[in-house]
């Protein structure tokens, strides 16, 4: 189990990127909205989705739920 988060801001392509603790490329702790502890990020980026449509997977901690 791993701790996630997705950032508060959307990025320039109006994703918010979903991170799994630890990635170099979270956002500062003022915009990061916790979502628990995840087996994988599936289930972390489908919570972020319940708070922004537009979540989406990291490309370097969770390429496998990247898709913009
Ligand atoms: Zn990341």
């Amino acid at each position: 189990m791993a701790c996630y988060i997705v950032n508060k801001n959307a990025q320039s392509n109006g994703d918010h990127e979903v991170h799994k603790e630890g990635c170099s490329y979270m956002p500062d702790i003022d915009n990061q909205l916790p979502l628990g502890e995840h087996a994988s990020c599936n289930p972390a980026v489908t919570k972020a989705k319940k708070t922004y449509a537009t979540a989406d997977g990291c490309a370097y901690c969770c390429s496998a739920c990247h898709n913009s």
